[in-house]
């Protein structure tokens, strides 16, 4: 179900970034072609001195994937809406400069700022108040801050503009059919919530290892480091779905007010080295590419010890959760691509004497991209039916039609903050990692090492990927 779009225009700062010609438009293209974007005017912004037209081609290009598999109206849409584009040059950071732009352009306006963050921040403390228009919509992508001092401080800049339910932090990680997936899961089936609690579950696991290594992204990762990149937003916020209380709602504000809850309770406990782990890639093989020393990758400074591969035990100190571990772990350059959860229950209290064979744990995975769902129970047989056995049962969850940018997007312009990033909780999940951070930086904690296409130190006792 989607809601008429209510944002007139959509004004991307950052015209030319690599953020907006990857993800941005290709995102947006979808959302058009599907027609759920109607009347929606594109309006790009950069300090590059581009001609129309050259704003134009980029539209295209990066339109060009949705175009080829679009049916004749989502086509006419897309051609409307190239058509129709306009660039401006300006210096974002200039007095007064985006406030003119903003107020020439038809009103309610989405701000997008696929600019640096450090840009973003001055662009926004340069507006006043009543130089943006009654509607206006700001959307801030991540990192947001880069602490929790330095998020509050930015969330201060940002309600002096606009009300919260107007902003956007994005965190276009989990999409909606995901969320949607997660909580249809835990609410909608009677037999899992009795279990759901710190009596029946011994460990949540959330795993993202890319088998991607840099990339020739040293300028923002090496500054970054997994713990930043992705644990501090995304794992934390997958972690709170999995272990909020259940909502009345559906809706931002019951929902988001659930998660702000998890994270208020949730802290990564003394001493650090052993509640959390840090890594570093070495030379290696990836999918049959070499891959070098993190250490010498062009760009890095090595002396900065930065992690390629983070892991956290987060506890959630509240009724349901106390003394639950949950690990959170993500790194790159490792053997495979694994995003998942695994939640592993406790054992059965006794066995009865005489079943023999396998007796583990049952486990539930559920697979991020696509969204999947295996459940691994012991069974009888086959043959000897004393004899234990493990079998999985499995299943495949809804799918969304967009690219992850496109939902992003359709929740802004349709006015519906359900995905973005409340602005307590950006600074919670700061405020969570941030004595980690400082233990690390202090070398509390050994910075240890990987090969390249490994599945990480060989110490690290993760629980294996399913079959
Ligand atoms: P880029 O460096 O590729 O692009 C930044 C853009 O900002 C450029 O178009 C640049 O234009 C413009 N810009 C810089 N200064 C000014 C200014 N004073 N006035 C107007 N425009 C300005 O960055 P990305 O696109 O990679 O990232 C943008 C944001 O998105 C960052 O916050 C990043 O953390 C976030 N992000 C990026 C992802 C990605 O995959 N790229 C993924 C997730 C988040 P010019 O070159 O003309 O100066």
């Amino acid at each position: 179900m989607t809601s008429p779009t209510t944002v007139r225009t959509l004004l991307i700062l950052g015209a030319s970034g690599d953020l907006t010609g990857r993800l941005l438009l290709p995102g947006l293209a979808r959302l058009v072609s599907q027609g759920r974007a109607a009347g929606l005017r594109l309006v790009g912004a950069g300090s590059d001195p581009w001609t129309p037209e050259q704003w134009r081609e980029r539209v295209r290009t990066s339109f060009a994937a949705a175009a080829d598999a679009a049916g004749t109206e989502g086509l006419e849409a897309l051609t409307a809406l190239d058509k129709d584009t306009v660039y401006h040059q300006l210096d974002v950071t200039a007095a007064g400069a985006l406030a003119a732009l903003l107020n020439s352009l038809e009103a309610p306006v989405a701000v997008y700022f696929a600019l640096p963050p450090r840009i973003s921040q001055l662009a926004c403390e340069s507006l006043r108040p009543e130089e943006v228009p009654a509607g206006t919509r700001l959307v801030m992508e991540k990192p947001f801050g880069s602490s929790e001092e330095s998020a509050r401080s930015l969330n201060r800049t940002l309600v002096r503009l606009v009300p919260e339910d107007h902003i956007h932090r994005v965190d276009h990680f989990l999409g909606k059919a995901t969320v949607l997936n997660i909580l249809g899961l835990r609410f909608a089936n009677n037999f899992l919530e009795p279990v759901w609690n710190r009596h029946h579950i011994e460990k949540v696991e959330i795993i993202f290892d890319e088998d991607l290594a840099l990339e020739g992204r040293a300028r923002y990762y090496d500054g970054a480091g997994a713990l930043r990149d992705m644990i501090q937003s995304h794992l934390l916020h997958v972690m709170a779905l999995l272990a909020i209380e259940p909502p009345a709602t559906i809706r931002e504000r019951d929902l988001r007010d659930a998660i702000s809850a998890v994270l208020r309770a949730s802290n990564v406990n003394e001493p650090f080295a052993a509640s959390t782990r840090r890594a570093r890639y070495t030379a290696g093989t990836v999918a049959g590419k070499d891959v070098p020393d993190y250490a010498r990758e062009e760009g890095v400074d090595a002396g900065r010890g930065t992690e390629t591969l983070a892991e956290i035990e987060v506890m959630i100190d509240n009724w349901r959760w106390k003394g639950v571990p949950f690990i959170l772990r993500s790194g790159k350059a490792l053997g495979a691509k694994r995003k998942e959860a695994v939640v592993t229950f406790r054992p059965v209290p006794h066995l009865p004497a005489g079943f023999t064979g396998v007796d583990s744990p049952n486990q539930l995975r559920i697979g991020f991209g696509p969204d999947t769902l295996q459940f691994d129970v012991d069974v009888n047989g086959p043959g000897d039916v004393f004899s234990l056995s493990r079998a999985t049962l499995k299943a495949e969850l809804s799918a969304s039609e967009l690219l992850p940018y496109g939902e992003v997007l359709e929740g802004v312009l349709t006015g519906d903050p359900l995905l973005s990033v409340r602005g307590d909780t950006a600074e919670e999940c700061w405020r969570i990692v941030e004595p980690v951070l400082a233990a690390w930086q202090q070398d509390a904690v050994l910075l240890e090492e990987y090969d390249a296409g490994s599945t990480g130190p060989a110490a690290w006792p993760t629980t294996p990927r399913a079959k």
